[in-house]
């Protein structure tokens, strides 16, 4: 059958994001927020977000891409794979 490789998608742990009190992630929460209402996408516990938006959101964070990724997983918003994320 199709042999399914982990994806380089940046999927985001909401509540986690949402109850994360540091400063740090304010940004990502809002632009989070932001794209679940352009979506209509409310009820999810997760959200997929775009390489682009990832690139726009690293220059607010005056880091690079992998720079931004490395800080989202230092405070765990991360998921590495929405599948296994329901599955547990
Ligand atoms: P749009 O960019 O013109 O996309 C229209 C519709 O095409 C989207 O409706 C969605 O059903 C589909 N679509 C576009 N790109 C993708 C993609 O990479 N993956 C998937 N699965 N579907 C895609 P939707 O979701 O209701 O979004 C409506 C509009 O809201 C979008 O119009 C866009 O202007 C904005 N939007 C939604 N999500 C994002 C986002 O993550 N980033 C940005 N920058 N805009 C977004
Ligand atoms: P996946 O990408 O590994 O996502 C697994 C599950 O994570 C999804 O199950 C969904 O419950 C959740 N999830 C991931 N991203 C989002 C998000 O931005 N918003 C919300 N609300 N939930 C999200 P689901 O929906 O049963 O999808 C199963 C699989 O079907 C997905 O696995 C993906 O491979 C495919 N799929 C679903 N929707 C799309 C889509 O719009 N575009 C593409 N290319 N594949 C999709
Ligand atoms: P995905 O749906 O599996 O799409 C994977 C990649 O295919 C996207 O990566 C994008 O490069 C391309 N793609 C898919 N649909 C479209 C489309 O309608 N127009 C264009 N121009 N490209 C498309 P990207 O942009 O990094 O997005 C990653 C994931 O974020 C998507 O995975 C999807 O789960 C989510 N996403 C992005 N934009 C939207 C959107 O507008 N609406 C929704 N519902 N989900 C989105």
């Amino acid at each position: 059958g199709v042999r399914h490789e982990p994806t380089n998608k940046i999927v985001l742990d909401l509540e986690r994001l949402y109850d994360e009190a540091s400063e740090e992630l304010a940004y990502v929460a809002r632009y989070a927020r932001a794209i679940q209402q352009q979506r209509g996408d409310y009820n999810g516990r997760v959200l997929s977000i775009r390489a682009d938006d990832l690139r726009a959101l690293a220059i607010v964070y005056d880091s690079s891409p992998s720079g931004l990724i490395e800080r989202l997983n230092e405070h765990g918003v991360l998921v590495a794979d929405p599948r296994a994320f329901f599955a547990s």
